[in-house]
C-alpha cells in the first residue's frame, strides 16, 4: 500500500513574482491546461482582487481535474470577516479551494502586521471558518514558518494548529526567505507532525541556498504529504522548489516511488521535457540546457571513455532513462572525443565503417585539429557529416566557386541620411559551364548568399527549397589573433533542419564556408548526381 503524496503548483501565483515574467490571462489559461494534463493535484491560479488579470481569472469557474485554488490573506487585524473587502473578494472567487497566507513568526506579527499574537491567531481562525462556511477546501500557508519556529516554536506551531483545528485541509510550512537547510527542515517538520498529522501538512520551499528541492524531500521524509512548487522553479529571487525536478525523482527513485503515489502517470511523465520547454517558449526564456532530467544536456555525453561505455550499455553513465521524462540521449563529437564518439556519430548519420578502419583515426585527428582552431562540431552536425563523408571519400564535387567579390558602400543623399548598399558577385563552375551571378542584399552575408544560390545550373532545382533560418556569430580568441565562428541554420521544403559552421579571421570568409557547407549538405541529402 503506497501513500498518496499531493502536488500543489504555484507557478501562476508565486511564479508570477519571477523577475521578467508577466502572465497574461491567455498565458495563465494555457499553463493551467499544461499543469492539468500533467496530473498536478492543486493549481493555484493567483490572487483575486490583487490585479485585473487574477480578478478576471477567478470571475468564472474552470473545469479542471485539479483543485483550482485562490490565494489571499487572512482577515486584517481589527476587522471582522464581514467587513474586509480583500477577504470578501477571496470568498467570492470561483475556486474550489482557498489558500490563506498568515504570519507565523512572532516578530513579523508584531513588527510587520503591528498587531498582537492573539489577534493574529483569531484572524487565522475566523478566516478558515468563513471559507469553510462557503464550502471551500482550505489551506493555510504559514509564512516564515521555519524562521518563526526557531524564534518561538510554540507560537509558530499555534498558528498551524489553529488552522488545522478549525478544519483546514492543509497547513503548509513555508520557508519564505529560503535560507533553511535540509537537516533543519527534517528536524522541525519531525516536531510539527507530532502535533498535526503529516497527511495534513505541506512544504513550500524557496531556493535561496539552491536546496528547495532537497528541502521538499527532507520534509516528505519527515512526514509531510503535500509539496508546493513551480514549473521550471519559477519564483522571485532564486525561485521556488522546481516541480520539474521533483516529479521525476518521486516517480523514478525507488525510495520515493515504492512509498508514494502521485497524480502524474508514467505516460504523462514522458511529457515533462516537452512541458518544461513549452513554458520557456511561452515566456520567451532560453531553456536551461543543464536542467536536471529535462535539459538539453541532461543526457549528453562528451568525454570519450564515457561515450564508449554508453554505447555498450546506457545504464553505465545514466541514472535514469532519458525517454522516461521525454528527453533524449546525445553523444557529442568534440575535442575530447574518442573513437567511440566518432563511431556513434557516424552510425547516427548512417555511415557504416569498420571500426578498425584507419580512416577513423584520421577523421578524429582532423576533428581535434579543427576544434583547436575554433570549429565546434557538436553544434554543427551537418558540417561534421560532410567532413566525415569527404574523408571517407563519398562527397561529389558538385561545383566550384572560382571567384567572389562583396562590396559595401555608404552613399550620402541630398536631404536624406546616408544609405548603405551591399552587392556581391559570384563566379561558379558547374561541369563545363561558368556561371556568374550578382545580387544585392541587406548586408554582405545576405548578398553573398543570394548571389551564390541564384544560379547553380543543373543543381538549382535541388536547392530551391533551401532557406537560412538562423545566423550566429561569435568572436573567439584562439591563440594570438581573434577568429570569427559562424553558425548557419538552414531548413528545406521537407522541414529538415541542419547547422553548418565556418571559422576564419574574416567574417565574410567564415560565413562563406558555412554557406557552402549548407548548400553541399542539401545536395548530398537530395541525392543530386555528381
Ligand atoms: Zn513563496
Amino acid at each position: 500500500m503506497r501513500e498518496r503524496l499531493y502536488l500543489f503548483d504555484t507557478t501562476l501565483r508565486d511564479g508570477a513574482q519571477t523577475n521578467g515574467v508577466d502572465f497574461t490571462l491567455a498565458d495563465k489559461l494555457a499553463i493551467m491546461d499544461m499543469l492539468d494534463t500533467l496530473g498536478i493535484d492543486y493549481i493555484e491560479g493567483g490572487y483575486p482582487g490583487a490585479n485585473p488579470t487574477d480578478t478576471q481569472l477567478f470571475a468564472e469557474p474552470h473545469v479542471l481535474k485539479a483543485t483550482f485554488t485562490a490565494f489571499g490573506m487572512t482577515r486584517r487585524p481589527g476587522r471582522s470577516t464581514s467587513n474586509d473587502p480583500g477577504l470578501a473578494a477571496l470568498l467570492e472567487a470561483k475556486a474550489e479551494a482557498i489558500c490563506f497566507v498568515a504570519k507565523s513568526w512572532d516578530y513579523q506579527v508584531k513588527v510587520a502586521l503591528e498587531t498582537t499574537l492573539d489577534e493574529n491567531l483569531a484572524s487565522i481562525r475566523d478566516s478558515v471558518r468563513a471559507a469553510k462556511a462557503k464550502g471551500r477546501e482550505v489551506l493555510l500557508d504559514c509564512e516564515h514558518f521555519f524562521d518563526g519556529y526557531k524564534a518561538n516554536a510554540s507560537y509558530a506551531l499555534a498558528c498551524a494548529r489553529t488552522a488545522y483545528e478549525e478544519g483546514a485541509r492543509w497547513v503548509v510550512l513555508c520557508d519564505t526567505n529560503g535560507g533553511t537547510l535540509p537537516h533543519e527542515v527534517e528536524e522541525i517538520v519531525g516536531e510539527v507532525v507530532r502535533a498535526i498529522p503529516g497527511d495534513h501538512v505541506g512544504i513550500h520551499a524557496h531556493n535561496d541556498t539552491e536546496q528547495a528541492v532537497a528541502n521538499s524531500f527532507a520534509a516528505v521524509r519527515a512526514g509531510v504529504r503535500q509539496i508546493q512548487g513551480t514549473l521550471n522553479g519559477l519564483g522571485e529571487r532564486c525561485g521556488n522548489a522546481n516541480l520539474v525536478s521533483i516529479i521525476p525523482t518521486l516517480k523514478l527513485k525507488p525510495d520515493f516511488a515504492e512509498q508514494f503515489d502521485i497524480g502524474v502517470s508514467d505516460e504523462n511523465l514522458a511529457k515533462l521535457a516537452h512541458i518544461s520547454r513549452e513554458l520557456d517558449e511561452r515566456l520567451n526564456r532560453a531553456p536551461n540546457r543543464h536542467a536536471p532530467y529535462v535539459g538539453e544536456s541532461a543526457f549528453t555525453t562528451k568525454a570519450g571513455i564515457h561515450a564508449s561505455a554508453i554505447v555498450k550499455d546506457p545504464a553505465t553513465y545514466e541514472h535514469v532513462e532519458p525517454e522516461s521524462v521525454g528527453n533524449r540521449r546525445k553523444l557529442l563529437v568534440s575535442d575530447q572525443a574518442g573513437r567511440s564518439n566518432v563511431l556513434a556519430a557516424l552510425e547516427r548519420i548512417g555511415l557504416t565503417v569498420n571500426k578498425n578502419d584507419p580512416r577513423i583515426a584520421r577523421l578524429l585527428d582532423e576533428v581535434k585539429e579543427r576544434e583547436a582552431i575554433g570549429y565546434a562540431y557538436e553544434a554543427a552536425e551537418a558540417s561534421f557529416e560532410l567532413l566525415a563523408r569527404r574523408m571517407l571519400g563519398t562527397v561529389p564535387k558538385f561545383f566550384d566557386v572560382s571567384y567572389f567579390d562583396v562590396k559595401v558602400e555608404q552613399r550620402s543623399h541630398n536631404g536624406g541620411g546616408p544609405e548603405v548598399l551591399t552587392t556581391a558577385v559570384v563566379k561558379v563552375k558547374v561541369g563545363n559551364d561558368t556561371l556568374i551571378s550578382a545580387a544585392e542584399g541587406n548586408g554582405p552575408v545576405n548578398a553573398l548568399d543570394v548571389a551564390l544560390r541564384k544560379d547553380l545550373g543543373k543543381y538549382q532545382k535541388f536547392i530551391d527549397g533551401l532557406k537560412l533560418t538562423d545566423y550566429r556569430v561569435r568572436i573567439l580568441n584562439a591563440g594570438t589573433e581573434a577568429v570569427t565562428r559562424v553558425l548557419i541554420e538552414s531548413e528545406d521544403e521537407t522541414g529538415e533542419h541542419w547547422t553548418t559552421i565556418g571559422v576564419s579571421p574574416n567574417i565574410i570568409d567564415a560565413s562563406f564556408q558555412a554557406l557552402m557547407d549548407s548548400i553541399v549538405y542539401k545536395l548530398v541529402r537530395s541525392g543530386a548526381p555528381a
